[in-house]
């Protein structure tokens, strides 16, 4: 079972996705985290990539979908919820394409949908928690003490890409490359639309 999670930024994307590992046991694949975390670690990918990320700019597609190929080389045949990938129709095609060959396929696409005032309120009230990732709202999901993870008692953070000017970017962005998937998933019947704001 492949599900692909997508939506505009702050939409609850990884929220959700963490829900379906916990309950499910669905392999949570974040392209966004796995990208934090090579920039967290200085590799060269980390980076090649870094500049994107921090201005809010798609990762180039050859980047991303050679990371992905390699990620399914090894997890095809896991239950596996996609979390900000694919982003573009080019990276859903590759996504179609490699499954089809190992006899796979995408079974399901959420859409999260969420107003833009919405998310920038949501994006810029988010913290992370900078040792396990667990995601806060200081609006209406806040630790219990402040700037603590209640989970692991790591510190939280806010995202650099979580200001309102490259909010805004990544906005437009969602708009332009990522909208398009609306179509190419409701074509193949696959698409099912969540209302964003009831979670
Ligand atoms: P959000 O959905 O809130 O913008 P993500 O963590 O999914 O956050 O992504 C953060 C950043 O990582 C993006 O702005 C982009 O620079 C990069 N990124 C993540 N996934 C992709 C992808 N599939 N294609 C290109 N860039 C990506």
């Amino acid at each position: 079972m492949k599900i692909v999670l997508f939506g505009p930024p702050g939409s609850g994307k990884g929220t959700q996705a963490e829900l379906l590992k916990e309950k499910e046991g669905f392999y949570h694949f974040s392209t966004g985290d796995f990208f934090r975390q090579e920039i967290a670690n200085q590799t060269s990918l980390g980076k090649k990539v870094q500049h994107y990320l921090e201005k809010g700019l798609l990762v180039p597609d050859e980047i991303v979908i050679e990371i992905v190929e390699a990620f399914l080389k090894e997890n095809c045949d896991k239950k596996i919820v996609f979390d900000g990938y694919p982003r573009t129709i080019r990276q859903a095609i590759s996504l179609d394409q490699f499954l089809e060959e190992k006899n796979q396929k995408v079974n399901f696409c959420f859409l999260i949908e969420l107003a833009e005032e919405e998310i920038i309120k949501r994006l810029t009230s988010r913290r992370v928690c900078e040792n396990c990732g667990a995601i806060y709202n200081l609006n209406f999901k806040k630790p219990k003490i402040e700037n603590i993870c209640d989970l692991c008692g790591g510190q939280l953070i806010q995202r650099k890409d979580d200001n309102e000017e490259v909010i805004r970017e990544r906005i437009t962005i969602y708009y332009k490359d990522t909208a398009p998937l609306i179509a190419y998933y409701e074509q193949k019947n696959k698409l099912y639309r969540i209302n964003g704001n009831l979670y």
